[in-house]
């Protein structure tokens, strides 16, 4: 009886039981014809990457059907040390400066586990990638929010991602001596914004001071546009040694569903990132890592070359980007230009009329307004709300994240459908 009475979930699970994904991952599924929700590309990985599992599983070496080494498949863990070793400027290890885990996901889950505790606080800057406030809430630490502030650009000409800045002093006035890491997000989720390196040197210079660990989640580190360049927060002076970088094959492959992901750093971090890893999931698919491997060993063979992937693959995405944000600015839902990833947000006050608010419900509007688009419309996209913590959702309740990693055909048809709506608003 003594028994029956303890409450099976546990204190650190209360209040981040309901879960955006599940909900609008769900309305896609029962409503949408064109899904620009969840982030993942319905074009197919790159040929030479298809081509290559096709030839790991047909070859005799059925080893690439067991496990592997836990902590990462060595030809993996060798060749991410060689190629991020030239990025970082370091000289890595592969078996300690490197982890492969099963996605960036649960290379996220590994940091939090492993260095924070109760009494902890997290810095997040917002809008944010949802898991890291619960990930923080489930290792028992206290997340901090800072916003990223828009300002609208004066000429009348389009809002940038660029334009959302941190304010130095506010971001300064959240590092206390609670403080245990930050979590950065360049390029960003939801909002493509692209840090600078001065606003990096901001980042980097406060956890030099405070004694702050950065995790820094880079999984859209190769879809940069307009010739901007991508700055790793750890090749910042004074940053190698108190940073855990983390990339994403789903991400920088386009195959978002074989789950394989990583985290660079020096050994005194992810000696517990192990620690973690060898005790929850232990092991990521062993196909799955021999294929990453070998995309990037011709990744490596042909950098910064025209037929580089990581070259082509923002070219094609920059192109999808400027078809989106035509589409959606000709029907005046209008775009935050995004300097890098697969998503872009826009604005959707003037669609206010067609889904009625309702005074004192606890939904922020632009949840409400995507669940009624993908009804009604049959066009899914999420809400930007879902990317602030519960007492600011209602501050950018406007907004709306559509995914361009999408094929033209897909495109087309979230241009169709924005057109006729507009038409249907337009006409008496
Ligand atoms: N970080 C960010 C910012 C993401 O957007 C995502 C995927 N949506 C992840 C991490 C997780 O990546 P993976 O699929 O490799 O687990």
């Amino acid at each position: 009886q003594a028994k029956m009475s303890k409450p099976v979930q546990a204190r650190r699970l209360e209040g981040i039981d309901k879960n955006i994904w599940v909900e609008f991952v769900k309305l896609a599924a029962t409503y949408s014809t064109v899904n620009l929700g969840q982030g993942f590309p319905d074009f197919p990985p790159p040929a030479f990457l298809r081509e290559a599992f096709r030839r790991a599983l047909s070859e005799e070496n059925h080893m690439l059907h067991q496990y592997t080494r836990g902590f990462g498949h060595p030809p993996l863990v060798k060749i991410l040390a060689q190629f991020f070793g030239k990025l970082l400027g370091q000289d890595l290890d592969p078996m300690t400066n490197v982890m492969v885990t099963v996605g960036a996901y649960q290379a996220l889950f590994c940091c939090f586990q492993a260095f924070v505790d109760e009494g902890d606080e997290v810095i997040i800057i917002e809008p944010f990638f949802d898991c890291y406030e619960t990930m923080v809430k489930m290792a028992g630490g206290t997340p901090v929010f800072v916003p990223l502030r828009p300002k609208a650009p004066k000429d009348g000409k389009l809002m940038s991602s660029a334009d959302w800045k941190l304010d130095p002093a506010e971001l300064a006035s959240k590092f206390t001596t609670q403080t245990k890491a930050i979590v950065l997000n360049s390029p960003n989720n939801p909002l493509g914004k692209v840090f600078s390196r001065g606003e990096l040197e901001l980042i980097a210079d406060l956890c030099v001071k405070h004694n702050v660990l950065c995790i820094s989640d880079e999984v859209y580190e190769w879809l940069v546009y307009d010739g901007k360049e991508h700055i790793r927060i750890a090749s910042l002076r004074g940053m190698w040694d108190c940073t855990v970088t983390i990339g994403s094959a789903g991400k920088t492959f386009s195959a978002t569903g074989w789950k394989v992901g990583w985290t660079v750093g020096p050994d005194r971090l992810l000696q517990h990132l192990r620690t973690v890893h060898q005790n929850t999931a232990y092991h990521c698919a062993t196909v799955a890592q021999e294929v990453v491997a070998q995309g990037f060993q011709r990744e490596l063979e042909l950098y910064g070359k025209p037929d580089s992937y990581f070259v082509q693959l923002p070219k094609e995405l920059q192109q999808k980007r400027d078809w989106l944000v035509q589409s959606l600015d000709a029907v005046g839902m209008k775009p935050i230009v995004p300097e890098g990833t697969y998503f872009l947000v826009a604005d959707i006050s003037k669609f206010k009329s067609d889904v009625p608010d309702v005074p004192d419900s606890n939904e922020p509007y632009d949840s409400r307004f995507a669940k009624w688009m993908v009804k009604n419309k049959g066009l899914a996209a999420i809400p930007l709300s879902a990317f602030y913590c519960g007492a600011h959702k209602n501050d950018y309740n406007h907004f709306i994240r559509f995914c361009f990693a999408k094929e033209e055909a897909t495109l087309k048809a979230a241009n169709d459908i924005l057109q006729k709506w507009k038409q249907e608003k337009t006409s008496p």
